[in-house]
């Protein structure tokens, strides 16, 4: 692989560009560049790459596998300062070892998996973020509640009442297209999703809406995204 200090430069160039166009969307959208955090999604990529993206002044880190997360921190034990953040699908049996190597999850996408992380975290009487997953272009092939008030607000209800997990926003990954601007209505539809249930539950502490990825981000901040998540903007086309 490219040495530390290649692929640091590239991601510091690619970051200038992303920095750019997110500070483009927010002036558009009348919001803070501020406002929106970069999740730089490092799967499929090499450990020293996430240490190239940290390097770099990135310390938002996103994986979607265990199991991939678990062999890079395997090696990366000595990285200090790093958020890590669950963006993929979660396995109940697989919720202990989750809560191992990542500090917030972005992916509860049933309720079953809110209890098994519930029961894990109690006796270690340890409090982590959690984001709701809305499948909001309701798709088949992904996860996540429907994006109906009468399915998100008794899951809402639910998750309030686990005294270890809190629950700070809500997350989406939207469909696939041709033209970014075909998803802003996903977008849309998740932002008012959240400023509903704001409304409804002012006891949770809302803060974020995770949304927009590569192809999509500048979409996303338009319609209120306060954390992107990145893979091949920052880094490349993936690895394998
Ligand atoms: C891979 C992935 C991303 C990043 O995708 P890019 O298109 O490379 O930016 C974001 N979110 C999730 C859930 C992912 O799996």
């Amino acid at each position: 692989m490219e040495s530390k200090a290649v692929w640091q430069k590239r991601i510091e160039t690619n970051l200038e560009i992303v920095r750019q166009r997110i500070a483009q969307a927010a002036q558009r959208a009348g919001r803070e560049p501020e406002d929106v955090h970069i999740v730089v999604v490092t799967k499929t990529f090499d450990a020293e790459v996430v240490r190239a993206v940290v390097a770099a002044g990135l310390t938002d880190i996103g994986e979607n596998r265990v199991q991939e997360a678990e062999a890079k921190r395997a090696v990366l034990d000595d990285l200090q300062g790093v958020r890590w953040h669950m963006v993929g699908h979660l396995q109940r049996n697989k919720a202990h070892r989750a809560l191992e190597l990542f500090d917030f999850i972005h992916s509860v996408d049933r309720l079953s998996l809110a209890k098994a992380l519930e029961r894990r975290l109690a006796p270690q009487e340890r409090v982590v973020p959690v984001l709701l997953e809305v499948n909001v272009g309701e798709e088949a092939s992904k996860y996540g509640f429907a994006p109906q008030a009468k399915i998100l607000d008794p899951a809402v209800e639910a998750v309030l009442a686990l005294p270890h997990l809190r629950l700070e926003g809500l997350m989406t990954v939207a469909p696939l297209v041709d033209d970014s601007e075909e998803v802003r209505p996903v977008f849309r539809r998740l932002r008012e999703l959240y400023e509903g249930l704001q409304a409804r539950y002012p006891e949770a502490p809302w803060a974020h809406l995770s949304m927009g990825m590569t192809d999509d981000y500048a979409v996303a901040v338009e319609e209120g995204a306060t954390m992107v998540r990145l893979g091949r903007a920052l880094l490349g086309e993936r690895q394998r």
